[in-house]
């Protein structure tokens, strides 16, 4: 994952047409030039705030700063003003967030409808059929898990051509920038307090954002249930990770706010240096652990080798609360959010018929390839789709020629190697120019913004300790870029103007 821009088509210096010209109604802007000279100011002004506040990544140009804490600090790519987003569509996300945290909870109490769902993609997707295993493993020896913890983000689009909010993808492992998407509201806030007036934007109009505090709550929380004082949370991580410091902000939470400390290990130190006990009790290097957090586990390069497998597997069989736990994980794949939106499934998960018609309301298009007709008319109108695999982490979909190629392809091969992808409506959110800042630098381009709604959900057998929405993520990238990782560096983060 790359933190670098990639080599940009199209770099301008900031404008300010644009920015005057899309000030607040009633509010009049000020003088051209003026504006221009905040928006320079800003943009330093903003760096010296990411770096005292730690707003940061590792710098892809130092070797170390993936691995060692401390060396070779940049600030994070952030876009110097916040995304305007309306009002309605900001509350409907809002809504949906716990809806979508209770389905997740009773769609992986269902192990049979997980695993045949999965069952024609696990014959031709290696990774996920490793998975699908350690679930069956379970499943055989009636694994429950009583403390349930998940730590989720919801991603929507703004379709411009239906006006309606649309989810993208639910992700139930590894959910990042809680930490740093929490900051960036924060650094936006600081900014239209003293520039707002000049730009014709209010401050006010930021939601709070407190994802960092409220993940590091429901972690502190499941800690607090499993109910062993001396026990650790235990993040897994991969071995290099220039995204560390978002993670280190809920390390800090948690133990400045409960007192609890966390333990940082890849997948080969928890297989070299990890048992469970005959009660169940998962310990590493000494330390029991009562919460695993999984911020690694998600990708197939994540499991280089058999150890790291064993590791996963190891952990699962604990007594230890996983976030997330197995079923947590394989709900968030791109196979069952296809699944959840044919007719009559949600409602064999969910009670509340208002509950299932807002979730239903945000599904975009979503089909199995076995649906010969969708997969004849997305190689005549590839533009139209996104063929998916299932994978996460950014960068693996396919879009325009390369996905009617791969449809072809597909088709021309034999057995299932379709069922290995879903296809999707592709949605169209509307352009705008976007003063972005890399490495110091501030450039203006046209963007679209994905923005993402946290959610936390832990429960202890019957009791619902936590179904919140907790805080949001709006990343901004180039409209040209078909992918939006920060992380993968397509994109930029940053925060929500009301309108
Ligand atoms: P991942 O789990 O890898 O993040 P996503 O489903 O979120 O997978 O897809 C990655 C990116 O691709 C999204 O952030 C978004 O920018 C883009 N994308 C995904 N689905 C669509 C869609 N239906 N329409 C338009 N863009 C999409
Ligand atoms: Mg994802
Ligand atoms: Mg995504």
């Amino acid at each position: 994952a790359s933190f670098l821009p990639p080599a940009p088509r199209r770099r301008r210096r900031v404008a300010c047409a644009a920015m005057s010209a899309e000030a607040a109604p009633g509010v009049e802007p000020a003088e051209a030039g003026t504006v221009t000279a905040a928006l320079a100011e800003m943009v330093e002004e903003a760096a010296v705030w990411c770096a005292v506040h730690g707003l940061v990544v590792g710098d892809r140009a130092d070797p170390r700063s993936g691995t060692v804490p401390g060396v070779g600090l940049v600030h994070a790519p952030f876009s110097l003003l916040p995304a305007r987003f309306p009002t309605s569509f900001w509350k409907q996300a809002c809504e949906l967030a716990p809806i979508f945290n209770e389905l997740v909870d009773r769609v992986s109490l269902d192990g049979e409808f997980l695993q045949a769902a999965l069952s024609r993609t696990k014959q031709v997707d290696e990774f996920t059929a490793r998975l699908l295993d350690i679930h069956e493993k379970m499943m055989a020896i009636n694994k429950e898990e009583d403390i349930r913890l998940g730590l989720h983000r919801s991603d929507y689009m703004l379709d411009s051509e239906t006006n309606s909010l649309l989810q993208i993808e639910l992700n139930t492992i590894s959910s990042s920038f809680p930490g740093l998407g929490s900051l960036v509201s924060e650094l936006h806030r600081t900014l239209l307090k003293q520039y707002g007036k000049v730009l014709g934007l209010d401050s006010k109009r930021i939601p709070r954002n407190w994802a960092a505090t409220q993940f590091a709550e429901a972690l502190g929380k499941a800690w607090a249930e499993y109910n062993n004082d001396s026990a650790v949370v235990l993040m897994v991580v991969q071995p290099e990770e220039r995204n560390m410091y978002d993670q280190y902000w809920l390390v800090n939470h948690l133990k400045e706010s409960y007192g609890v400390t966390t333990i940082r290990k890849t997948l080969a130190q928890v297989e070299a240096e990890g048992e469970v006990l005959a009660d169940g009790t998962l310990v590493i290097d000494g330390q029991t652990v009562a919460v695993v957090y999984y911020r690694a586990g998600y990708a197939p390069t994540d499991y280089p080798s058999e150890a790291e497998w064993r590791a996963r597997l190891l952990m699962e069989q604990s007594s230890a609360v996983k976030c997330p736990s197995i079923s947590y994980h394989l709900v968030g794949t791109k196979k069952i959010q296809q699944e959840l939106a044919k007719p009559n499934v949600l409602e064999r998960f969910l009670d509340n018929k208002e509950d299932i018609a807002k979730l239903r309301k945000s599904f975009a298009g979503l089909w199995s390839l076995d649906n010969e007709e969708i997969v004849k008319t997305a190689i005549e109108k590839p533009d139209l789709f996104v063929l998916k695999p299932q994978r996460e982490g950014g960068g693996n979909n396919i879009y325009g020629h390369d996905l009617r190629d791969t449809l072809i392809k597909l088709q021309k091969k034999q057995g299932e190697s379709l069922a290995a992808y879903i296809l999707m409506q592709r949605i169209f959110p509307k352009a705008s120019l976007t003063p972005l800042v890399r490495s110091g630098d501030c450039f203006e381009d046209l963007t679209i913004s994905e923005l993402g709604i946290y959610g936390a959900y832990l429960r202890n057998k019957e009791k619902v300790v936590l179904n919140n929405q907790c805080g949001y993520l709006m990343r901004t990238k180039v409209s040209s870029s078909n992918e939006g990782g920060v992380a993968a560096g397509f994109a930029v983060l940053d925060s929500v103007l009301l309108t």
